[in-house]
């Protein structure tokens, strides 16, 4: 067994998905939330300390949405500044079904940006970035910590070689994608966000600090 997936904790009911859930408006640009999974149990993540709601916004999936109903629901996507893949999970983990929307979003005249765990090529044990590179205008990558034992202690990756792996996926990314902002979160106990600029900026990559408890 190799892929761990972490399933939302956030206490479920039975409500269907509406479709604030599935896409919502933040500013000028429209966040997509493809789902509600990811491999980390991040201690600053909303949906591991009980909370649903991101800006106002209900994140719950009752399921994972399909691509035609997110496809739908952008109609014509140079309506806003950016399509930000994001949302309540680690959208790499339908690698597929992102690129195959970002696709879409490219084709009719839209920006892209992913914000991700950077653990896509630990997932998928193949280079992913190449594919991402085709259809993703920007990246947004959480590396979190300075080294892998603070990062542990913050993220609770549950595969091996997390840390590493989001390391080279920051140096990989920066080398086909023009856009590449690497984030820590200022703050955050133990964090040493000049040693995790000094790691992005070797990498070829963009910090950009951010701050606790501010989401977007
Ligand atoms: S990777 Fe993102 S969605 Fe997953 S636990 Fe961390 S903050 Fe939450």
């Amino acid at each position: 067994m190799e892929k761990k997936l972490r399933p939302n904790p956030a206490k479920r009911s039975n409500k269907p998905n509406q479709e604030s859930n599935l896409v919502y408006q933040i500013e000028d640009k429209l966040y997509v939330n493809l789902t509600d999974r990811c491999t980390l149990a991040c201690s600053f993540c909303p949906k591991h300390n009980g909370c649903t709601e991101v800006k106002g916004y209900e994140l719950y999936l009752a399921q994972r949405p399909q691509v035609e109903e997110i496809i739908r629901l952008l109609g014509d996507p140079s309506r806003f500044s950016e399509i930000v893949f994001c949302g309540f999970g680690e959208p790499t983990l339908r690698l597929q079904d992102l690129l195959q929307i970002a696709r879409y979003v490219k084709q009719n005249g839209g920006k892209t940006r992913l914000n991700t765990d950077g653990l896509g090529n630990r997932v998928h044990k193949r280079d992913i970035t190449s594919e991402l590179a085709s259809c993703i205008d920007a990246l947004s990558i959480s590396l979190n910590a300075q080294d892998e034992a603070t990062y542990t202690r913050h993220c609770k990756p549950s595969l091996t070689n997390s840390y590493a792996s989001v390391l080279d996926f920051i140096e990989a990314a920066a080398s086909v994608i023009d856009d590449v902002a690497v984030s820590a979160i200022s703050g955050l106990e133990g964090v040493d966000i000049e040693a995790c600029r000094k790691l992005t900026e070797a990498r070829g990559a963009r910090f950009k600090p951010r701050y606790l408890d501010v989401v977007g």
